[in-house]
Protein backbone atom coordinates (compact mmCIF):
# COMPACT_ATOMS: atom_id res chain seq x y z
CA UNK A 1 0.00 0.00 0.00
CA UNK A 2 1.68 3.34 -1.17
CA UNK A 3 2.46 6.18 2.03
CA UNK A 4 1.98 2.89 4.52
CA UNK A 5 5.49 2.99 6.65
CA UNK A 6 4.86 -0.63 7.78
CA UNK A 7 4.49 -1.85 4.10
CA UNK A 8 7.77 0.66 3.44
CA UNK A 9 9.52 -1.48 6.58
CA UNK A 10 8.10 -4.70 5.32
CA UNK A 11 9.87 -4.14 1.69
CA UNK A 12 12.92 -2.82 3.38
CA UNK A 13 12.47 0.67 1.56
CA UNK A 14 12.69 2.24 4.99
CA UNK A 15 14.81 1.56 7.56
CA UNK A 16 14.03 -0.44 10.99
CA UNK A 17 16.16 -2.81 13.31
CA UNK A 18 14.28 -5.90 11.75
CA UNK A 19 14.73 -8.69 14.67
CA UNK A 20 12.79 -11.75 12.53
CA UNK A 21 10.95 -12.10 9.32
CA UNK A 22 9.40 -14.59 7.19
CA UNK A 23 7.05 -14.80 4.33
CA UNK A 24 4.18 -13.67 6.30
CA UNK A 25 5.27 -11.62 9.19
CA UNK A 26 8.02 -8.96 10.39
CA UNK A 27 9.07 -8.23 13.79
CA UNK A 28 11.25 -4.85 13.97
CA UNK A 29 11.67 -2.40 17.32
CA UNK A 30 9.81 0.44 17.93
CA UNK A 31 10.95 3.85 17.00
CA UNK A 32 9.17 5.17 20.36
CA UNK A 33 9.60 2.31 22.59
CA UNK A 34 7.52 2.63 25.47
CA UNK A 35 9.26 0.06 27.57
CA UNK A 36 12.63 -1.24 27.88
CA UNK A 37 11.49 -3.90 24.86
CA UNK A 38 9.28 -3.19 22.84
CA UNK A 39 8.90 -4.49 19.60
CA UNK A 40 5.92 -4.69 16.22
CA UNK A 41 5.09 -7.19 14.30
CA UNK A 42 3.14 -7.13 11.52
CA UNK A 43 2.14 -9.25 8.75
CA UNK A 44 3.81 -8.79 5.43
CA UNK A 45 0.63 -8.05 3.27
CA UNK A 46 -1.40 -4.59 4.12
CA UNK A 47 -3.92 -5.23 6.67
CA UNK A 48 -5.47 -2.00 8.34
CA UNK A 49 -6.51 -3.03 11.48
CA UNK A 50 -7.53 -6.95 13.31
CA UNK A 51 -11.33 -7.09 11.49
CA UNK A 52 -9.63 -7.83 8.14
CA UNK A 53 -7.00 -10.27 9.57
CA UNK A 54 -7.71 -14.20 9.18
CA UNK A 55 -7.12 -16.61 11.92
CA UNK A 56 -4.11 -17.83 10.32
CA UNK A 57 -2.02 -14.96 10.43
CA UNK A 58 -3.48 -13.53 13.45
CA UNK A 59 -1.93 -16.64 15.13
CA UNK A 60 1.42 -16.69 13.43
CA UNK A 61 1.37 -13.18 15.20
CA UNK A 62 1.29 -13.97 18.32
CA UNK A 63 2.51 -17.59 18.62
CA UNK A 64 5.75 -15.33 17.23
CA UNK A 65 4.93 -12.64 19.82
CA UNK A 66 5.39 -15.49 22.18
CA UNK A 67 8.65 -16.61 20.85
CA UNK A 68 10.06 -13.55 20.60
CA UNK A 69 9.02 -12.36 24.33
CA UNK A 70 11.34 -15.81 25.45
CA UNK A 71 14.23 -14.61 22.54
CA UNK A 72 14.14 -11.31 24.01
CA UNK A 73 14.60 -12.45 27.70
CA UNK A 74 11.40 -10.76 29.19
CA UNK A 75 9.20 -13.79 29.61
CA UNK A 76 9.87 -14.76 33.13
CA UNK A 77 9.16 -11.63 34.46
CA UNK A 78 5.85 -11.37 32.20
CA UNK A 79 5.17 -8.78 29.35
CA UNK A 80 2.10 -7.72 27.19
CA UNK A 81 0.97 -7.84 24.29
CA UNK A 82 -1.12 -5.24 22.55
CA UNK A 83 -3.55 -4.63 19.23
CA UNK A 84 -5.03 -1.42 19.01
CA UNK A 85 -8.13 -0.88 17.04
CA UNK A 86 -9.06 2.44 15.61
CA UNK A 87 -9.59 5.88 17.46
CA UNK A 88 -10.47 4.64 20.78
CA UNK A 89 -7.62 2.48 21.13
CA UNK A 90 -5.45 4.90 19.75
CA UNK A 91 -4.48 3.39 16.63
CA UNK A 92 -2.12 5.48 14.55
CA UNK A 93 -0.69 3.45 11.79
CA UNK A 94 -3.30 1.41 9.69
CA UNK A 95 -1.36 -1.55 9.19
CA UNK A 96 -2.49 -4.12 11.74
CA UNK A 97 0.37 -4.58 14.37
CA UNK A 98 1.09 -6.52 17.86
CA UNK A 99 3.06 -4.26 20.43
CA UNK A 100 5.03 -6.64 22.34
CA UNK A 101 6.41 -4.84 25.57
CA UNK A 102 8.42 -5.96 28.42
CA UNK A 103 10.98 -5.03 30.95
CA UNK A 104 9.01 -3.25 33.35
CA UNK A 105 5.74 -3.11 35.52
CA UNK A 106 2.23 -2.34 33.14
CA UNK A 107 -0.61 -1.23 35.12
CA UNK A 108 -4.29 -2.39 34.78
CA UNK A 109 -6.38 -1.54 33.63
CA UNK A 110 -4.41 0.56 31.13
CA UNK A 111 -4.89 3.94 30.46
P1 LIG B 1 -0.32 2.37 17.30
O1 LIG B 1 -0.45 3.66 18.05
O2 LIG B 1 -0.84 2.50 15.89
O3 LIG B 1 -0.88 1.18 18.01
O4 LIG B 1 1.24 2.08 17.22
C1 LIG B 1 2.06 2.55 16.21
C2 LIG B 1 3.48 2.39 16.70
O5 LIG B 1 4.35 2.53 15.59
C3 LIG B 1 3.92 3.43 17.73
O6 LIG B 1 4.34 2.77 18.91
C4 LIG B 1 5.05 4.19 17.03
O7 LIG B 1 6.07 4.56 17.93
C5 LIG B 1 5.51 3.17 16.00
N1 LIG B 1 6.09 3.78 14.81
C6 LIG B 1 5.55 4.79 14.08
N2 LIG B 1 6.34 5.06 13.02
C7 LIG B 1 7.38 4.19 13.09
C8 LIG B 1 8.53 4.00 12.25
O8 LIG B 1 8.74 4.66 11.23
N3 LIG B 1 9.39 3.02 12.64
C9 LIG B 1 9.18 2.27 13.75
N4 LIG B 1 10.10 1.32 14.04
N5 LIG B 1 8.10 2.42 14.56
C10 LIG B 1 7.22 3.38 14.23
ZN1 LIG C 1 0.81 -1.32 5.07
Amino acid sequence: MPNCIFCKIAEHNLNADIIYEDNDIVAFRDLKPQAPTHLLLIPREHIPTIEEASPAILGKLMSKASELAKKEGISAKGYRTVINCRDYAGQSVYHLHVHLLGGRWFHWPPG
